[in-house]
């Protein structure tokens, strides 16, 4: 069997949750589980998420999934509808909704509702995304809370929480909390940066994202300086080592010239199964723990690296993407992306096995 997988790691989505309630004591948890829950698999976090309060995802269908894998407690779906005919499953399953528009109200205020629903509605505070501008959330209020059958809380998203020194996190706080001080309702504002570093945000419901698979929400950090553990371990192994000779030209487009005799290792992950193509000459992969650079193109199935550091390393032997012992932040910046990305874009080809 090919020797690639991702290992994810109960313990520390576990350990991770705790450091969300530790941050967020007062606050109960909504974690974000969508995109297959940041491509750890949603199979695999439903029993070390059990303690969070609810989950949150982009569509009925993810929420469906959670529904089937035996979560009972609270689901909430953060984009809403995408058309009418999914209220009756919503109510059926129990999900909670958030409503954005005015579209999703019209349909909500076109139809008999067959149970309770509990509605977030969402205002957009700043980040020009989904959202009821500041001057629409007051009818909109109106309009959800004169539907009978309907619980109403309210939400709103960062667009730039991650940016400590801009004052836009403030702004979309202060806009929030005035539009919301006459409802009387539950709120939750906070994503992973929420969390970590503006305390004034939790309110009654975080939604951790990202550090929840032990990941730093922050350009500058891992997610090791939040005490944070990766849940995530990419790994594979050394399939070929070639005898290279100095000037020997290394995989397509033979970017990287050898400069001197040295040893080049296959590892048989490529592009294929979500390691980005984009990563540069120089990206750290680990071999046998210790780091090596990658050089040469990233192919679809392999990549090549650099073993003049590990003259004893042989085939078979273990090579770490990312993960334990290399944050996923470090090859992110190296192919100029995040590390959102780069755990989402892990292909199906690569078996999730949970330890
Ligand atoms: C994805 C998402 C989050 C989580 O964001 P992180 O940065 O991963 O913590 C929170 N709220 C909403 C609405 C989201 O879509």
């Amino acid at each position: 069997m090919r020797p690639t997988k991702a290992i994810i790691h109960r313990d520390a989505l576990e350990h991770n949750l705790a450091v969300v309630k530790h941050h967020a004591p007062n606050s109960s948890i909504i974690a974000m589980v969508k995109a297959d829950a940041y491509g750890h698999g949603i199979e695999h976090i439903v029993t070390p998420l059990q303690a969070a309060d609810a989950l949150g995802v982009a569509c009925l269908e993810e929420a469906i999934a959670l529904r089937r894998l035996g979560w009972d407690k609270t689901i909430i779906l953060i984009e809403g509808f995408f058309a009418a005919d999914e209220l009756a499953q919503i109510t059926q399953h129990n999900f909670e909704c958030v409503v954005h528009c005015q579209e999703q109200l019209e349909i909500l205020q076109n139809t008999r509702l067959e149970k309770p629903l509990t509605i977030w509605l969402k205002i957009n505070s700043g980040m020009q995304r989904l959202g009821f501008r500041p001057e629409l959330v007051t009818s909109a209020w109106q309009g959800l809370s004169s539907l009978p059958l309907v619980n109403l809380r309210c939400m709103t998203h960062f667009a730039d929480a991650s940016d400590l020194a801009k004052a836009t996190t403030q702004q979309q706080m202060q806009q929030f909390f005035i539009l919301t001080a006459d409802f009387n309702v539950e709120t939750s504002l906070a994503n992973s940066a929420g969390i970590l570093a503006w305390p004034q945000s939790h309110a009654h419901w975080v939604r951790p994202g990202i550090m929840l698979y032990g990941v730093s929400p922050f350009a500058d950090k891992t997610g090791l300086e939040h005490d944070l553990k990766p849940a995530m371990t990419l790994q594979s192994e050394l399939i070929a080592i070639q005898a290279c000779q100095a000037g020997d030209a290394v995989g397509y487009g033979g970017d990287w010239i050898c400069p001197e005799a040295m040893p080049v290792g296959v590892v048989a992950i490529g592009y294929g199964d979500g390691y980005p193509r984009h990563a540069a000459n120089g990206t750290p992969v680990l071999v046998n723990g210790k780091q090596v650079p990658l050089v040469g193109r990233v192919s679809m199935d392999m990549l090549t690296i650099d073993l003049r550091s590990q003259a004893n390393a042989k085939v078979g032997d273990r090579v770490v993407l990312w993960g334990e012992g290399l944050p996923a932040e470090i090859p992110a910046q190296h192919a100029g992306t995040i590390a959102y990305e780069l755990l989402t874009q892990v292909t199906p080809r690569v078996p999730r096995k949970i330890i």
